[in-house]
């Protein structure tokens, strides 16, 4: 087996001492924290040379961490080898009775495969082996933070601009802040105390979302969906729940993007949550397209929908959002499964709006999928979990019969554009049923 050193791992008892020595005597650059939230972990990367040192810090009295330390003090926690296999590294290391903590391989970071070894084979050491994932992840996420802003207050708000490479493309998942809709209407016809489970509504039922639109760059800077932006009026914020202490802008410029570096805005559908962002109010009062630069890109089919709705669609097609798109001369409208840059095309899902679209990201054998309103959170896996919302429900339906299918097969990496708490997974079956495996 050839092996690498990827990280050594070092349980911190205290940061800000920790950083003092790592960064400030030992002038090491340490990389914006990553909140690995299932173990209450958060972690600092420090890259040296090749290799990285991680240092970690428990937020919660319960997690692996903070036990490490209770029993035996800071120190070297892991030292991360990295292995081309990681299936057939296991395999030979049971055949020679090696004492696993893992099985098999755990899902990673940045859709790395990883399995810990236990120490009591290792010799006093806790060996973590891990496989890249085969589109490498060149940066660790760069932010992702807890808060509990105004609504329901039990789900961790994941806040990031975290990148991932796909192939040639480089995809980076954004954050247009939070907000909540009706729980019952975001889960149609399953009854509550199912979906509760899944996303705990606050006392006016409203569940939390996120708005995540995600930026591609290949052989142009591409935006999809921009959220709500920042027109709303004080009732419909109230009514909506929306929480913007950390919005685009500031999403952007953690991920080192400025507005004018954008050639092109596509929009997945003309829903408020989606397209307030491609607009903004100037200083005279007139509104007027947000991003100086770019074509912006509408499916032809949903932008007539939108300009003529009627009692059910109109609520959440504000024509402030799209009409100055038009009167600017900045507007494309394409027709269905249209092909917007070399590895990007939409795909017509229909279901939510008549003419809703996906879109397929494809470089290099590997397919991200911006799956918008048909999959809004990691809970709506299961097919029969369609939204209220969707003016065309059984086409949802049989969409998703159809992708669901395809997207295990295919392995497609499906960035969720209103769950709260992850922005990518890959869809996988778990005991049977459709869930939802967390990449990012
Ligand atoms: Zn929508
Ligand atoms: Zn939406």
């Amino acid at each position: 087996m050839k092996a690498r050193l990827d990280h050594v791992g070092i349980a911190v008892k205290d940061l800000q001492q920790a950083l003092a020595f790592y960064r400030d005597a030992l002038g090491l650059h340490v990389e914006a924290a990553e909140d690995v939230l299932e173990q209450r972990v958060r972690a600092h990367f420090i890259p040296v040379g090749e290799c990285a040192l991680e240092l970690l810090e428990a937020t919660a009295s319960d997690s692996t961490i903070a036990k490490y330390i209770e029993k035996r003090g800071p120190g070297i926690h892991h030292i991360t080898l990295r292995v081309d296999d990681i299936a057939a590294a296991l395999e030979q290391l049971k055949a020679r009775g090696v004492r696993l903590v893992d099985e098999a391989p755990q899902a990673g970071a940045e859709g790395a495969l990883v399995a810990f070894i236990h120490p009591s084979s290792a010799h006093g050491v806790l060996v973590e082996l891990k496989q890249l994932s085969s589109g490498v992840a060149f940066a660790p996420p760069s932010a992702a933070e807890s808060a509990t802003p105004p609504g329901s207050d039990s789900v961790p708000r994941f806040k990031t601009a975290t990148r991932y490479a796909l192939g040639r493309l480089e995809l980076t998942t954004l954050c247009d802040g939070f907000f909540g809709l009706d729980g019952g209407a975001m889960f149609g016809i399953i009854p509550r105390p199912l979906w509760e489970k899944r996303l705990q509504p606050d006392a006016r039922n409203r569940v939390p979302l996120a708005m995540r639109p995600l930026l591609v760059r290949g052989e142009r800077t591409l935006l999809i969906d921009a959220g709500c932006g920042d027109k709303m009026d004080a009732k419909s914020a109230d009514i909506y729940g929306l929480e913007r202490a950390y919005h685009l802008d500031h999403s952007l410029k953690d991920a080192g993007v400025s507005p004018e570096e954008i050639d092109l805005v596509v929009a997945t559908h003309l829903h408020f949550d989606h397209v307030g962002g491609f607009t903004t109010r100037a200083e005279d009062g007139r509104v007027v397209p947000r991003f100086p630069r770019a074509r912006y890109v509408v499916n032809r089919g949903e932008w007539e929908d939108a300009s003529y709705p009627n009692e059910r669609s109109r609520a959440s097609y504000v024509p402030e959002n799209f009409k100055p798109l038009a009167e600017a001369g900045v507007l494309d409208l394409v027709d269905d499964d249209a092909e917007i840059m070399t590895g990007v095309r939409l795909r017509r899902s229909g279901g939510h709006t008549r003419h809703h679209q996906v879109v397929m990201i494809e470089s290099e054998d590997r397919t991200a999928v911006f799956v918008a309103d048909m999959y809004p959170t990691s809970a709506h896996a299961p097919d029969v979990w369609v939204m209220a919302y969707d003016l065309y429900p059984l086409d949802t339906l049989a969409f998703k019969r159809r992708f669901a299918r395809e997207a295990a097969e295919r392995e497609y990496l499906l960035f969720f554009e209103h769950d709260p708490a992850l922005a990518a997974g890959l869809l996988r079956r778990r005991d049977g049923k459709p869930a939802v495996e967390r990449i990012l």
